[in-house]
């Protein structure tokens, strides 16, 4: 509600579409059914009146989980809003059982309502099943995330890829040894920043695992570690290995904050083996160095938990192979042994830790370190598919043409709000 006063503070005013993301904002709507009723009473508001607040609001849903969407008592709507708001908000229907749901609440007055990944559209298409929702993929900055290395590479063979991000696709044209060598600048350049900030001299030539996002229980930072003596069988079979981790749990969150922990305690039970790093105060800064300069790209949550997950996207641009379970965006990007590799069966059905465990130790022996060490030209032609494939699309250009052409656009999203209210 501040947010809209804000804006006309600012002299926006011809606003022809608000969109609303996640949740919280979702007074927004109210503050737009204030605006339409001017001085008559907002318990008055007719069909059409909120029909006209609908015809102005876009919805995007991030949370697969119905825990995970802030929910409220009505009596602490009424304290806050006012009895007469909470009241107009009750009458619109939108409160289930005495609660004030800020998702339903959204919905309600959205003409166009998507999920950030195709998955994360069912996920949500299930849980709200009285509305018609859509899917727009999430994607990254392109410009933003490529490191310098493959900056300046595809500036010189693709130069119109800033402009057009789809022109990543020709990528698929770029010799590998160029591959290989701007990303062996890329892991150089991240290599450094490790050592600067731990005093750790990691092995330019190691296979680098890089796993780095929010420290909270469902991404199970620790999964690489459940079976130590493996990996180190590993090592000694293919190779060696070098881990670097970032990220930061919410001061609250002792889930996350256990979660890394964890991770200090194996690197130092492992350190006679395998070098684990973990990076303090991830930021924007360090992200853009770890996703672009390691070799393997490792993400393990907890299935169907990921509503799209992004930083794959960052290490795909930069030919980094993600290895991953099978959710939210990485769905689309897999192509086993293409684009990288999944950990686990599929995105469906009910499979167990161990067995997404041996999925992981599997994979990571027999198809992805003898490849790196043994088929190398094999492995910089994955570097490169992940950049055609998975660079040329998961990026905000082609993310906000579809919010363009199937959200903002009246014409589409209005069809969508018709067959809504059939
Ligand atoms: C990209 C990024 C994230 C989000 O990564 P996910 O894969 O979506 O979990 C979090 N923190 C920082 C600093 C990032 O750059």
């Amino acid at each position: 509600m501040g947010g809209i006063v804000m804006l006309y503070e600012l002299e926006f005013r011809d606003l022809r579409t608000y969109h609303m993301n996640e949740g919280h904002s979702a007074f927004l709507t109210l503050a737009l059914l204030e605006e339409k009723m001017k001085s008559r009473d907002l318990l008055s508001a007719t069909e059409e009146d909120m029909d006209s607040v609908r015809d102005q609001c876009v919805f995007t849903t991030h949370t697969p989980v119905s825990a995970g969407h802030d929910q409220f008592p009505i009596g602490l709507a009424s304290s806050v809003l006012g009895e007469k708001r909470a009241k107009a908000i009750m009458n619109s229907g939108c409160c289930l059982e005495h609660t004030l749901n800020m998702t339903h609440l959204a919905l309600f007055f959205s003409r166009f309502i998507n999920g950030v990944a195709m998955r994360h559209w069912q996920i949500s298409s299930d849980m709200f099943p009285s509305y018609p929702i859509n899917s727009i993929t999430n994607g990254v900055h392109a410009v933003s995330w490529t490191s310098p290395p493959f900056e300046e590479l595809f500036d010189l063979l693709i130069p119109e890829w800033r402009h057009q991000n789809f022109n990543l696709r020709y990528a698929v044209g770029i010799p590998l040894p160029e591959i290989r060598k701007a990303h062996r600048k890329a892991k150089k350049e991240l290599l450094n920043e490790v050592a600067l900030r731990t005093n750790v001299n990691l092995n330019p030539d190691a296979f680098t695992i890089g796993f780095a996002r929010r420290a909270t229980p469902y991404k199970r930072a620790n999964m690489l570690f459940s079976n130590p003596d493996r990996l180190r069988d590993i090592v000694k079979e293919c190779g060696p290995i070098q881990i670097i981790y970032g990220g930061k749990a919410h001061p609250r969150d002792e889930g996350g904050k256990d979660m890394i922990r964890q991770i200090f305690s194996a690197s130092a039970s492992l350190r006679d083996v395998i070098p684990i790093v973990y990076l303090e105060e991830y930021d924007i800064a360090v992200a853009k160095k770890l996703c672009a300069g390691v070799d393997l790209w490792l993400n393990t949550p907890e299935r169907p938990l990921e509503a799209s997950g992004t930083s794959g996207m960052k290490a795909a641009l930069n030919g980094v192979p993600s290895f991953s379970v099978l959710d939210g965006w990485w769905i689309e990007g897999h192509y086993e042994g293409v684009t990288g590799w999944a950990i686990g069966n599929g995105p469906y059905g009910k499979e167990s830790l161990t067995q997404e465990v041996e999925s992981l130790y599997h994979k990571l022996e027999f198809d992805i370190l003898p490849l790196y060490y043994q088929r190398s030209e094999e492995f910089d032609r994955i570097m490169r598919a992940a950049i055609s494939l998975n660079g040329s699309f998961f990026n905000t250009h082609r993310m906000v043409l579809q919010y363009l052409e199937n959200a903002y656009s009246l014409q589409r999203s209005g069809k969508m709000m018709e067959s809504n209210s059939q």
